[in-house]
C-alpha cells in the first residue's frame, strides 16, 4: 500500500449523512485515537458495506488519507475508508432501549474524551470492556448500575473522577450527613462543607453513597441497592462530566425516558421502575446518534 493509506483498529462511534449516498463515520480507534472518515456508498440500499458501518461496530480498517492544509483542524480532515473487516458486534445492545441508550450514553462521553491524532489504546479497552458488561446484562433493571461504572471509569481515565469514598477536602471518613460538589468533583463531609462552603452541593443519601463508593472497584458486587440510587448516582456523575465537558449530555435525556423518575410526593425507591416504553428497533440507535 502506498503511504496514503493506513491501517487501523476502530469502534464506529457516530454517523452522519454526507450528500445522497454517503456518510461520514467517527470511529474510535486503538492507534489515532478519534478519526472521522468518509464511507462512499454507504446510505445506498443495498450498500456494498452491509452492517460493518454501523454502530458499535468494531473493525479493522483501511484508510485513505485525505489531502488538507496545514490549518485545517484534524478532526475536519476528511479520510476515505477503503476496506473494512469486521471483528466484532454487540447485536444484544439491541435488545432493550435501556441497552441502547446506556451504550449510546458511552459512546457520547467517550466521543467527549477522546483526542484526535494520538494513540487511544485505554480508552478503546475501557469503552469496549463497559459495552460488553452492559451487553451481557439479562435484565433491564442490571444496566443501570454498569453504565454508571463505566461512567466512572472513563471519567477516571481522564483524570476526573471524582472522590466518592472520602471527604475532597479532608479525606476524613464519611458518616451521618455526607455531601457532593460536581463542581469540585467529590463527596464532602459536613464540618468541611461548613467551613469551605462550597457551592453548588448536593446532599447525599446512605444508599447513594453506598452506591458512589462501589465505583473504584474493578467490577461491581451484586448489586442490592434501589434503583433511585442508582439514578441520583448517574445525575451526581453527569453533573461532573457536564461540569468538565462545558456541555450537556444528550444522551442522558434518554436515560430519563427509559426510568421512571421518583417524583416528590412517591416513596422514592418504590416510585422508581422501569417504564415500558418498547424498544424501538436499531432505527432509534442510529437516529440519536445522528443527534450526538
Ligand atoms: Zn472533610
Amino acid at each position: 500500500m502506498s503511504g496514503r493509506t493506513y491501517r487501523v483498529t476502530g469502534i464506529n462511534l457516530k454517523g452522519i449523512p454526507l450528500g445522497e449516498s454517503d456518510r461520514i463515520i467517527t470511529i474510535l480507534t486503538r492507534e489515532q485515537g478519534l478519526i472521522r472518515a468518509v464511507v462512499k456508498g454507504s446510505r445506498k440500499q443495498p450498500s456494498k458495506w452491509g452492517g460493518r458501518m454501523e454502530p458499535f461496530v468494531i473493525n479493522d480498517l483501511l484508510i485513505a488519507r485525505g489531502r488538507w492544509s496545514a490549518q485545517t483542524d484534524a478532526c475536519q480532515r476528511l479520510q476515505r475508508i477503503v476496506q473494512v473487516e469486521t471483528l466484532q458486534t454487540f447485536p444484544r445492545l439491541g435488545r432493550s432501549l435501556a441497552h441502547l441508550t446506556a451504550a449510546q450514553y458511552l459512546a457520547e462521553v467517550a466521543l467527549l474524551l477522546a483526542l484526535p491524532d494520538q494513540a487511544q489504546e485505554e480508552l478503546f479497552v475501557v469503552l469496549v470492556e463497559h459495552l460488553q458488561r452492559i451487553e451481557r446484562a439479562a435484565a433491564e433493571r442490571a444496566v443501570l448500575p454498569l453504565l454508571i461504572h463505566g461512567l466512572y471509569h472513563l471519567l477516571a481515565l481522564a483524570g476526573f473522577a471524582p472522590q466518592v469514598q472520602a471527604c475532597h477536602f479532608c479525606g476524613g471518613e464519611l458518616v451521618d450527613s455526607v455531601f457532593f460538589s460536581p463542581q469540585l468533583g467529590g463527596l464532602v463531609c459536613d464540618p468541611c462543607r461548613v467551613a469551605q462552603r462550597p457551592s453548588p452541593i448536593v446532599w447525599v443519601s446512605s444508599s447513594v453513597l453506598q452506591a458512589l463508593g462501589s465505583l473504584p472497584s474493578p467490577t461491581l458486587a451484586e448489586d442490592s441497592l434501589p434503583l433511585a440510587a442508582w439514578l441520583e448516582a448517574e445525575r451526581l456523575l453527569r453533573r461532573v462530566l457536564e461540569h468538565h465537558a462545558d456541555r450537556e449530555i444528550r444522551s442522558a435525556g434518554l436515560l430519563d425516558s427509559c426510568y421512571a423518575v421518583p417524583t416528590a410526593s412517591s416513596q422514592g425507591v418504590a416510585a422508581a421502575t422501569f417504564s415500558e416504553e418498547p424498544f424501538r428497533s436499531s432505527e432509534a440507535l442510529g437516529g440519536n446518534l445522528k443527534k450526538l
